[in-house]
C-alpha cells in the first residue's frame, strides 16, 4: 500500500466510534469493599452505610477512581459481558503495526467524573478515536500519538446518562536506532557500580559488623527470649526494649524464592535468585541464592550461609544449597 493511501485509511478512523462494553455486574458494595480495601482508602462513604446513609447521597457510592473498574473484562482476554460489541477499537493500532510501527507506549490517562455513582446502576462505556496526530519523532522513535476518548454511562429507563470519560493516549511508533557500540570503548565508557549499600542505624549495625565476622546475627529479646529479624528498636512481641543478638548456624530451608531476569540492573548478575530462608532457629531472612541453577531451585531445599565481600567494602550473607 503507498505511503499516503494507509495514512489516509487511518486517519480515516478518527470520529469513529465502537459500540458499547457493558459492566459484568451492577455497582456492588462486594466490589466496592474490596477495591477500598486493595487500594487502601478508608473513607466511610464507600463502605459504611451508615455513615453514608446520613449523607447528601443517602446511601453508598462507589469511588470516583473505580469508575473503569465496573466494566473490565475480568481475567480472561475479551470476556465482556453479552450484548458488548466485538468490534475491537484498538484496531487503529494493528494497522499502524503492519506499517511498521510496533512499539507502543502509553503517554496519558485521565479520567474526569460527572457524578458519583450509586449501588445498583448498570454501566457501560463506549470508545472514541478521537485523534491521530502528525508524524513525530521524539527520543523514543517515529510515530504516531493516538487519542481514545471512554465515556461512561449508566442506563436508565429514562434515558441513559454519562457519569464519566476515561481520555487515554498511546504513541504508537517505530523505536529510534541507536548507534552500534564497539565493545572496547563500550568497556572503558562503563563506570565500576558497586553494590548499594545498606542504610546501617544502631539498631542494626550489629549485623552488619557480624557479617564482617562471619557470623550471622540475629536479634533476640532478653525479656522473652524470642528473636526476630528484620532488626528493630523493640522486642515486636513484648515491646522490651532490653535487646542483644544470638549469633545462629546459618543452616536452614528455603521457604520462597523470585528470580529476577529484569531489568539487568548492575552490578548484579542475572538471572538473580533471590531466597525467603526459614532459619533453623526459626526466623526468615532474605538473602541471594548462590551456588545453584535459577531453574533448579526448589522450595524446602536445605541452604547454609556463607559470606562474601563486595567492591572490598560490604560483606553480605547469602546462601548456598546443601545436602539435606
Ligand atoms: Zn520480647
Amino acid at each position: 500500500m503507498a505511503n499516503n493511501e494507509w495514512l489516509s485509511e487511518v486517519r480515516s478512523m478518527v470520529g469513529r466510534e465502537y459500540g458499547r462494553i457493558y459492566a459484568w455486574d451492577e455497582v456492588n458494595a462486594a466490589m466496592i469493599r474490596q477495591w477500598c480495601e486493595v487500594m487502601g482508602v478508608e473513607n466511610p462513604l464507600y463502605t459504611d452505610e451508615a455513615y453514608a446513609s446520613d449523607t447528601e447521597f443517602g446511601g453508598l457510592v462507589a469511588p470516583p477512581a473505580m469508575l473503569q473498574a465496573w466494566c473490565l473484562e475480568g481475567l480472561h482476554m475479551n470476556n465482556y459481558p453479552p450484548g458488548s460489541t466485538d468490534e475491537n477499537p484498538y484496531g487503529v493500532l494493528k494497522m499502524m503495526e503492519e506499517q511498521g510501527y510496533p512499539a507502543v507506549v502509553a503517554v496519558n490517562s485521565e479520567l474526569t467524573f460527572d457524578r458519583y455513582v450509586k449501588l445498583g446502576e448498570k454501566l457501560y462505556y463506549t470508545t472514541l478515536v478521537k485523534d491521530i496526530g502528525e508524524e513525530k519523532t521524539t527520543g523514543l522513535g517515529t510515530g504516531f500519538f493516538v487519542t481514545l476518548i471512554m465515556s461512561f454511562f449508566s442506563e436508565k429507563a429514562s434515558g441513559d446518562e454519562k457519569v464519566g470519560e476515561l481520555l487515554f493516549r498511546v504513541f504508537k511508533f517505530k523505536p529510534a536506532q541507536r548507534p552500534e557500540e564497539k565493545p572496547a570503548e563500550k568497556a572503558a565508557e562503563k563506570p565500576v557500580v558497586k553494590r548499594p549499600k545498606p542504610g546501617i542505624s544502631d539498631d542494626t549495625r550489629f549485623f552488619w559488623e557480624g557479617c564482617e565476622a562471619g557470623e550471622l546475627r540475629i536479634q533476640h529479646c532478653k525479656s522473652c527470649d524470642s528473636l526476630q529479624h528484620l532488626p528493630a528498636p523493640v522486642c515486636i512481641k513484648c515491646h522490651s526494649f532490653d535487646l542483644d543478638y544470638q549469633v545462629v548456624s546459618g543452616a536452614g530451608e528455603l521457604y520462597s524464592f523470585v528470580v529476577m531476569h529484569y531489568p539487568e540492573v548492575q552490578p548484579f548478575d542475572h538471572p538473580n535468585p533471590i531466597g525467603l530462608i526459614q532459619l533453623d532457629e526459626g526466623v526468615r531472612l532474605t538473602a541471594q541464592l548462590v551456588g545453584v541453577k535459577p531453574g533448579e531451585i526448589e522450595i524446602g531445599q536445605r541452604l547454609q550461609v556463607e559470606f562474601q565481600t563486595f567492591d572490598d567494602e560490604l560483606t553480605l550473607p547469602l546462601f548456598r544449597p546443601v545436602a539435606s
